[in-house]
This record gives structure tokens, C-alpha cells and sequence, in this order.
């Protein structure tokens, strides 16, 4: 149940959406990206809106095909550039917008984008969860998703059990799913669910377009193991990687977003050039020079582009905006005793 003040704060939220559809257009006119660097993360694509009501796969603000044309045609008309991360170790020309795309996972679904991809000339990076495509297997997420939906299980209480997962390592995860799920339950009930698999990632590598990166061996969300744990699981996804594709990625997307200090240590520890993070912030264009690159990221949404482009433009959503009022309005504990009396 929400509370009052988490009822406040979202209508809030709410408001500075609909005041922002409108206002930050006009901030625009003055503030127009030049020298910023704008990174979304997609998860699935659905061919069609009547795909989507199958409910083969957690949503996680996935898009239709003709919402991801929408986004494309939006920020070529805004005159955005769109660059691969390999792109960053070559002098950029200066007082340009630039954007970034990103798919994590690994779904097969993703071959849907990357025919619009191909049609546009834009690049994009591939973050791959590498068991799931040796397997062929579901992600875990979904199948929560869909069994708890099919037994009639809310919205809200299937979020908690993924919430509740999250915080395990993947052996944890895996006993979860057989004992609740069973053995069964990880085969993929359509193309909507199911992970790329090895020839076809191997296409996709092969497509000019397209970057392929390191998402872990088993989506494993790196803040839960040791630093030698985190070690494995990026080195056996850069093995398979490089099986599959003769290359050795340079970037990697942590799952879920999490990391700390060690994770960044491990990753730059292997080698790799960029690691991406979910933080919603605009990102400055780093020097040719920077050695590794830790990139902020945006979530699309599964609505038009024009209502949430321009707010993520400015750098914000209407949760970080809202949270940086807060700020400036009422000064922490820490800023109050900043000069104490001596
Ligand atoms: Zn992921």
C-alpha cells in the first residue's frame, strides 16, 4: 500500500510531467545538448501492440516497433548524431548533441530494431546475458512475470518477488525457479521471450550497426558477489562472447544498474574500455583520451517520445527533477552544520 506522502510525491512527479511536456521544449531553445552525450537502454521490442497483450515477457517499458521509429525520427529531426562508444576514442566535433543506444538482455526480439537500424545507418550496442543464449533459455524475470499473471497474482506483488530475487546470487535464483516454476518453466513460450542464439548473435556481429557487449555470464547483479566472483562472471562472458564472435568486448552494461567501487575496479581490472550504468544523468563528452568511460543511461518509455524526450534532454526525469527541488528547497543536516559555531 502507498502511503500518503508516496501518494504526495508521485502526483508531484506526476504534475512536473505534464508541466515539462510543455515548458521544457521552450528551455530547449537555450539549452540544446551541444557537447552532452544522451544514452537510452531498451530491454524487448514488440512487432505490434497486440503482442504485447500476451504478456510473454515483463514488459520493463519495452516498445513497440513503430514507438522505437517515433524515437529515431525524433532526435534526427532534433539533429542528434548517433554514436557507437568506439566512436569516443576518436576526436568528436565539438558543439554537436550526441545519442547513444542500448539494448540489454539479449533478446531475440531485438532483431526487430536492428532492421530500422540497418534501414537508418545508426549504430547501437548489444549488452548479452551469455547462458541464456547457450541455453535457450527464458530470463528469470520473465518467468516470474508471466506464471504469477497467469495465476492471477497483482502487479504489485510480482514486483516484490522480483524485487526479493534481485538481492540472491544466480544458484539461489535458479533452486528459486525449479522449486516454484519448475524445470519447464525456462523454455521460451514464443520468439517474444526468447534470448538471440548463436548464429544469429553471431549476425548480429556481423552487422555493421551493431556493438556487442558484456552483460555477465548469469545476469548476475554485481553489488551481490566477492570481487573474484564478479571476475568470473564478466571473464566467462567475454569467453563465450569471443567464441561466438572472435572479438573481446570493450563494454559492459552492469545488470540492473548496480555496482560499486569493486565492480568498477574488476571491470577496469579486465580491460574493458565502458561500462554502463543506469544513473539518469546526461553524460559529458569524455576526452579522446580517458582510458575508462563509465556512461550514465536513460529508460525509454512505452509512450510517444515527444512526451518524456525533452525533460531527459535537459538531463532529468520527472523523479531526479523533483528530487533536485527537494534539495534546493530544503537544505540537509549534513549543509546545516557545514559552519559550526566555534
Ligand atoms: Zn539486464
Amino acid at each position: 500500500m502507498q502511503t500518503l506522502k508516496e501518494k504526495v510525491e508521485r502526483s508531484i512527479q506526476f504534475l512536473i510531467e505534464k508541466v515539462g511536456y510543455w515548458v521544457t521544449p521552450l528551455i530547449l531553445n537555450f539549452k540544446d545538448g551541444k557537447n552532452k552525450l544522451l544514452i537510452f537502454y531498451f530491454h524487448g521490442i514488440y512487432e505490434s501492440e497486440s503482442q504485447k497483450k500476451l504478456n510473454h515477457v515483463d514488459p520493463q517499458n519495452n516498445l513497440t516497433l513503430s514507438q522505437f521509429i517515433e524515437f529515431i525520427d525524433y532526435f534526427l529531426h532534433h539533429k542528434y548524431h548517433f554514436i557507437k562508444p568506439q566512436d569516443l576514442s576518436e576526436n568528436l566535433p565539438e558543439d554537436q548533441a550526441y545519442i547513444m543506444l542500448t539494448f540489454d538482455d539479449g533478446y531475440f526480439n531485438n532483431t526487430l530494431a536492428i532492421e530500422i537500424l540497418n534501414k537508418y545507418k545508426i549504430p547501437a550496442t548489444f549488452f548479452i546475458t551469455t547462458k541464456n543464449v547457450l541455453e535457450n533459455t527464458s530470463y528469470w524475470w520473465d518467468i516470474v512475470y508471466k506464471y504469477r499473471l497467469k495465476e492471477g497474482k497483482p502487479l504489485e506483488k510480482i514486483r516484490e518477488e522480483q524485487l526479493y530475487l534481485k538481492g540472491f546470487k544466480y544458484p539461489f535464483i535458479d533452486n528459486y525457479m525449479n522449486q516454484n516454476f519448475g524445470c519447464k518453466s525456462r523454455e521460451p513460450w514464443s520468439d517474444i521471450d526468447r534470448p538471440l542464439n548463436t548464429s544469429e548473435l553471431k549476425k548480429i556481429f556481423q552487422n555493421p550497426f551493431a556493438t556487442i557487449g558484456n552483460h555477465t555470464h548469469n545476469h548476475s547483479i554485481l553489488t551481490n558477489y566477492t570481487a573474484q566472483e564478479v571476475k568470473e562472471e564478466l571473464s566467462v562472458s567475454n569467453k563465450v562472447l569471443f567464441e561466438i564472435t572472435g572479438i573481446k568486448p570493450l563494454a559492459v552494461a552492469f545488470p540492473n544498474g548496480n555496482f560499486n567501487t569493486q565492480t568498477l575496479d574488476v571491470t577496469r581490472d579486465l580491460g574493458f574500455q565502458f561500462a554502463f550504468t543506469t544513473i539518469n544523468k546526461l553524460n559529458s563528452l569524455p576526452h579522446a583520451s580517458s582510458r575508462f568511460i563509465c556512461f550514465n543511461r536513460f529508460m525509454i518509455q512505452p509512450i510517444s517520445i515527444k512526451k518524456y524526450a525533452s525533460l531527459n534532454r535537459l538531463g532529468y526525469t520527472p523523479k531526479s527533477l523533483y528530487s533536485d527541488i527537494k534539495k534546493g528547497f530544503m537544505p540537509s543536516k549534513k549543509t546545516q552544520f557545514l559552519n559550526p559555531a566555534k
